[in-house]
């Protein structure tokens, strides 16, 4: 058992383990302590009928150009996300095709829904993604939820829906329970709401077949027995000289600390000396979001046979958007759910899946119903560091505590999608921000040993 490194990371997602690889690239001996019986954290794949499906994160796109060049590097190849023929959306009981984003409403709705989709985009335009409280407006955005500025701006009830369906995708939160700050500099941090709600040219435009854990997978091997997992860090103590580590068997020496978890998670730790002012209540102000997963399983993608490229959205839950992540033409036929949290997950296994499938047949048609295999992840009930996609942070947290999200503290570094500047809440985020954790620690370090 390691007692001694130059560098502890606390996590093994996306941020730890790109921390660790490249502090490890240069020369740094570097211990990773990982909660989970598993690497990967928010990224996690499994198998439905055979097929591999991906519980958490899925898709990259344009501009994700980090985590593209770690895959690329550990030989991860991706495929482009299925987007031929008509998608699904329904809508106040009906069910209509559309083509492109912006789905078939009437005139006036896709006109407010236009102006508004305008207002933000000034609102983008304008946000310091860097350091979005000093932002001229940064007091009134953070003073009003995301629901409060749609209501100021006269978002009719059309556009309200699809910006909650937005909000339920991105944070796992309704728009009542994010911060109008928060919202534009996250969509700035994504290049603007084309970039991160589109397929072609946008988020969802590839994904891995193969998943996404293998990346993480991939790099734990590079590292070895420097991973050590089922390892829950629950004290770190500092001084100037460095800081230790404990975890529930043991401690770890090291010169520097990446803390590479979500912000929330932060408050499982017990940190001392403690942390200058504005990092106590860090945790309390960024809480995670609440998202579910579902996949069924057919013998063909059936719905393409019918001219409908499976891309579907829906007002009524608990299955709200879909896509089409079938592994071959020929089959089988895998559907990818997008399912609100609230309800959904407290139901038992079995109405779960009758739920889930029954909305999928309210797109597709009955065939939906007879699926071969099914499997659903609830991010919010996971008994260790629960909570997906990404922090769902409200109203009043970046002005207060923002400045304190990634500033270190001593041999104290902070990493995680949700500490980073560009594609925050994404995977390439991770990377991102576990490249720019590692620069600062070997800035700060100097040289190793
Ligand atoms: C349903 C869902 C869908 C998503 N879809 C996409 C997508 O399509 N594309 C995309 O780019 N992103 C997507 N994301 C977001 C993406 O998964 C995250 O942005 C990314 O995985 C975050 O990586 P991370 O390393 O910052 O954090 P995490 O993956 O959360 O890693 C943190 C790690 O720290 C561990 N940990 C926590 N506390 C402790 C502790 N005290 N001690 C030790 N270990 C600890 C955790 O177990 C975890 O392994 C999705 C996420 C979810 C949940």
């Amino acid at each position: 058992m390691r007692t001694q490194a130059d560098v502890v990371v606390v996590g093994a997602g996306f941020a730890g383990l790109t921390a660790a690889r490249e502090l490890s690239g240069r020369g740094y001996d570097v211990v990773v302590l990982e909660g989970r019986d598993r690497v990967g954290g928010r990224s996690l794949t499994r198998t439905v009928a055979g097929v591999p499906v991906d519980m958490g994160a899925t898709f990259v796109g344009p501009t994700q150009d980090a985590v593209l060049a770690l895959a690329q590097e550990l030989g991860c190849a991706t495929t482009p996300t299925f987007c031929d023929g008509k998608n699904l959306i329904r809508w106040r009981g009906e069910v209509r095709e559309y083509a492109g984003t912006i789905p078939r409403l009437s005139m006036s709705s896709l006109l407010n829904l236009a102006w508004v989709r305008l207002r933000f985009a000034l609102l983008v335009r304008r946000m310091p993604v860097r350091r979005p409280w000093t932002a001229l407006d940064a007091y009134e955005l953070d003073g009003l939820s995301l629901r409060q500025w749609l209501d100021s701006m006269r978002a009719a009830p059309t556009t309200i829906d699809l910006m909650a369906i937005m909000a339920r995708v991105t944070w796992g939160a309704e728009p009542d329970q994010v911060s109008m700050l928060h919202a534009v500099r996250y969509v700035k941090a994504a290049g603007g709401l084309n970039r991160m709600l589109d397929v072609a040219k946008g988020a969802q435009q590839d994904r891995f077949p193969a998943g996404t854990q293998q990346i993480p997978e991939r790099i734990a091997a590079e590292l070895g027995d420097r991973v050590v997992l089922g390892a829950a860090v629950h004290r770190i103590e500092y001084d100037e000289t460095g800081a230790t580590v404990h975890y529930l068997a043991g401690s770890v020496r090291a010169r520097a600390v990446v803390v590479a978890i979500p912000p929330q998670h932060r408050a499982a730790i017990a940190v001392t000396p403690e942390l200058p002012e504005e990092h106590a209540p860090l945790p309390s102000l960024w809480p995670q979001g609440r998202l579910s997963k579902a996949y069924a399983v057919y013998e063909t993608p059936f719905w393409r046979a019918e001219g409908r490229s499976g891309e579907a959205l829906s007002d009524t839950g608990p299955v709200f958007i879909t896509f089409d992540v079938s592994p071959a033409p020929s089959g089988p036929g895998v559907l990818l759910g997008f399912v609100d949290a609230r309800d959904f997950d407290e139901r038992a296994p079995e109405q779960r899946r009758e739920q889930a499938l029954a909305g999928l047949a309210a797109l597709f048609g009955e065939r939906a119903l007879n699926a071969l295999d099914y499997l659903d992840f609830r991010w919010g009930a996971e008994p260790f560091a629960p909570g997906g996609p990404t922090a769902a942070v409200p109203p009043g947290s970046w002005t207060t505590v923002g400045k304190a999200l990634a500033e270190p503290v001593g041999p104290l570094f902070w990493a995680g999608t949700e500490t980073a500047d560009e594609w925050t809440g994404f995977l390439d985020g991770a990377v991102r921000s576990g490249q720019r954790a590692a620069g600062e620690v070997a800035k700060y370090l100097h040289t190793p040993g």
